[in-house]
């Protein structure tokens, strides 16, 4: 029995290994704070009830002191240990999920705002699952092993996916317990879990093409460009 209405993961494990930084990327200065601060936040002044954040084993205690209390967010409801990947810390969080709705959020995103939260919301209460993403401005090319064009997709068909991704808790958990029984290998997003092992159609919402995902140095410089002019 679910006991709120919507959960929010929030993902800040894994070692972010192309941030070529000590600091692990999760917590890298951005404008005087760690970069998780800035997705924690929209979502402690949000509607959702419930925030559980994913990290890695050895910065729960850094999480609790140096960002939960330092900052007073109130909504963190439990920090859980990550896996290996993406997925593997996913998985971990949904196990203890409290909503009826769960709205699953890379850490990195830290320039999420109330709209997208709100559309995602109401996305999922409408749709039952639901994607945050924006159409792609590129023409994306399919390549083969040595790097050579094979097709190109129609680009009015395409969507570059980007989070929250959000779902009926008890429905995405039912499908991650099924790949994770599987040998499933190359999952890159909840989405994809629910495409392959459940059983809903996903709808995709435009989310905002400054809904980036914190990934190397350069996007830090990016970031803070961002944030000066929000
Ligand atoms: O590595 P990637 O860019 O796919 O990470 C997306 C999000 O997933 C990040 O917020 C990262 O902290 C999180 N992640 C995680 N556990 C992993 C790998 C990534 O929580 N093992």
């Amino acid at each position: 029995m679910k006991t709120t209405k919507y959960t929010a993961v929030v993902l800040a494990a894994g070692s972010g290994s192309r941030m070529k930084s000590n600091v692990k990327k999760q917590f890298m200065d951005m404008l005087g704070k760690p970069l998780i601060y800035y997705a924690l936040k929209q979502f402690e002044e949000s509607a959702v009830e419930e925030i559980i954040l994913v990290t890695g084993e050895d910065a729960i205690d850094y999480c609790r002191e140096e960002i939960i209390e330092a900052y007073g967010f109130t909504k963190v409801a439990q920090i859980v240990a990550g896996g290996k990947e993406r997925y593997n810390s996913v998985y971990n969080a949904l196990k203890v999920v409290k909503g009826e709705y769960v709205l699953i959020h890379d850490g990195a995103r830290a320039f999420i705002d109330q709209d997208i939260i709100d559309r995602a919301m109401s996305g999922v209460e409408d749709y039952k699952a639901c994607v945050i993403g924006m159409p792609v401005k590129d023409t994306i090319k399919v390549i083969d092993e040595n790097g050579y064009a094979v097709s190109t997709p129609n680009r009015s068909t395409l969507w570059q996916v980007q989070t929250p991704q959000c779902f009926v808790t008890e429905e995405i958990l039912t499908a991650y317990e099924k790949m994770m029984s599987s040998s499933q290998t190359g999952i890159t997003d909840d989405a994809m879990v629910m495409e392959q092992y459940g059983c809903r159609k996903i709808k995709l919402l435009e989310g905002s093409y400054n809904n980036l995902k914190m990934t190397t140095p350069e996007d830090i410089l990016v970031g803070e460009m961002i944030l000066k002019n929000l």
